[in-house]
């Protein structure tokens, strides 16, 4: 399908032990046996110099590794390669590869290469990006679970019983005289419930494993002086701060990555939420407020010693339908002990950042109020997984009403179809080229 060979580093860029060099194409083979001047033997280590050959000079000398397509990561001839691991000699050797007529692989061009080639479909292709992403044990499990195709597997056995009740109910509706005995004696209606429960179940697990990976936002938010900064560098001290690399997320004062039982949670400190005619306090409200709207969970910090904390809410009405954990912290000042109180909309936590007692209690409250379930997910997901299998949901929702409400059969079979479709969308059978694009564009060079 493709006809170019593509070349870039592999290894991340900085110095290391090894650093490698792939290519993947018709002419890989090719450039790596003008490159090394061997004949490269498949799935062979060959220990051997590297060579320009414009000038004949030595650039390195390292192992080179040929996997013939289609037994290779990309489906096509690969050659590897391993030389030693400095941004200049591997600079060299891609030059040298362009030289000899390969192109610079675009980011996740590797990849995109392998999907095209049926090697991996697309939800396999996103665990490899999330698997290098992962910021937790928990959510590399997952990603390596999504890479094997556990997501693949029980997405690809849903579409085949929506397909199986499809194609039977459009059956049925060819003999129309038989049409109503058809759906009722073959409890069309049960068939239709059962998917729903399987595309919910998947859903909830999917919402779990896209929670370990892409993570949850927190605002914290509260009267200055409550202890908002003294708690997030009390959560940061305790989980031993790691730093996420979140696409697109600069990190200025407000913004905090922290790990939080196993949770990549983005913290935003909203200090300034009230009204002010301070121009600099002006951009931090317009801030916040922005980071309000993505927000999953808020924290309201209250110092507990203060004789009106029991009645403090959030002002700002963008907080209010958020989970709530109102922190009264101080207990160390004020002589109150660890506890909590879970009210109907809300929870209260009583703890102190300066002892650091309640904090362990505090972590688990605000992984639960994030949305993390006791059952764990099998598999890595994505917003994009989420909204497909959310589509899939309400055209068999849909569907249901169609068939119990007016007994419309051929409607039915349409939201099968559609719900269908929205399934396959996630393993990438149905895919439009820029989603595609889109995908892969994410992906770092080299993978
Ligand atoms: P912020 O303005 O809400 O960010 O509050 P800070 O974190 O800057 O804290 C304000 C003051 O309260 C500082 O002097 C902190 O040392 C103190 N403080 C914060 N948390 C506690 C606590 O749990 N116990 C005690 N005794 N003092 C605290």
């Amino acid at each position: 399908m493709n006809k170019s060979t593509i070349v870039a580093v592999a290894t991340p860029p900085g110095k290391g032990g090894v650093g490698i060099v792939r290519l993947s194409g018709d002419k890989a083979c090719n450039i790596g046996e003008t490159l090394t001047q061997t004949s490269l033997k498949p799935r062979y280590a060959t220990f051997t110099p590297f060579i320009n050959p414009e000038d004949n000079s030595l650039l390195d000398e390292g192992i080179a590794l040929y996997f013939k397509g289609p037994n290779s990561f990309t489906g096509e001839d690969v050659v590897e390669l391993q030389g030693h691991g400095g941004p200049v000699i591997l600079d060299l050797l891609v030059k040298a590869c362009i030289a000899q007529g390969a192109e610079l692989a675009k980011p996740g061009e590797f990849s995109e290469r392998a999907f095209l080639n049926d090697k991996i479909d697309l939800t396999q292709a996103e665990a490899i990006a999330d698997l290098i992403d992962s910021a937790s044990e928990q959510a590399a499990k997952n990603a390596i679970q999504s890479l094997q195709g556990t997501f693949s597997k029980t997405i690809n056995q849903l579409v085949k019983d929506v397909t199986a009740l499809r194609v039977f109910i459009e059956a049925a509706i060819d003999f129309p005289e038989e049409e109503i005995d058809f759906i009722t004696e073959s409890n069309v209606l049960g068939q239709v419930t059962d998917l729903h429960k399987q595309v919910t179940a998947i859903l909830q697990e999917a919402k779990q494993g896209q929670l370990l990976q892409e993570g949850a936002n927190l605002v914290i938010t509260g009267k200055p002086n409550a202890g908002k900064s003294s708690l997030l560098n009390a959560l940061a001290g305790q989980d031993i701060a790691i730093v996420t690399a979140v696409a697109g997320t600069t990190r200025d004062s407000l913004r905090e990555n922290l790990i939080i039982e196993g949770i990549p949670v983005h913290i935003t400190d909203t200090a300034g939420l009230r009204e002010s005619n301070d121009i600099v306090e002006r951009e931090g409200i317009k801030r916040a407020e922005k980071a309000l709207k993505t927000a999953d969970a808020v924290l309201l910090v209250i110092d507990s010693n203060d004789p009106e904390a029991e009645g403090y809410f959030p002002e700002n009405t963008l907080l209010q339908d958020k989970p709530l954990i109102r922190v009264f912290n101080k207990i160390d000042e004020s002589g109150l002990s660890v506890h909590q109180i879970q009210e109907q909309h809300h929870t209260d936590i009583y703890l102190s950042a300066k002892t650091l007692e309640g904090l362990t209690e505090l972590r688990q409250l605000i992984a639960e109020n994030v949305g993390k379930q006791q059952q764990s997910s099998r598999f890595s997901a994505r917003r994009r997984h989420i909204d497909a299998l959310e589509r899939a949901k309400v055209s068999l929702n849909h569907g249901l009403h169609q068939l119990k409400a007016f007994g419309a059969a051929e409607l039915l079979a349409e939201d099968l179809k559609d719900c269908q479709q929205h399934l396959s969308s996630i393993t990438g059978q149905f895919s439009a080229d820029d989603l595609l694009g889109e995908i892969f564009s994410s992906f770092c060079i080299g993978k």
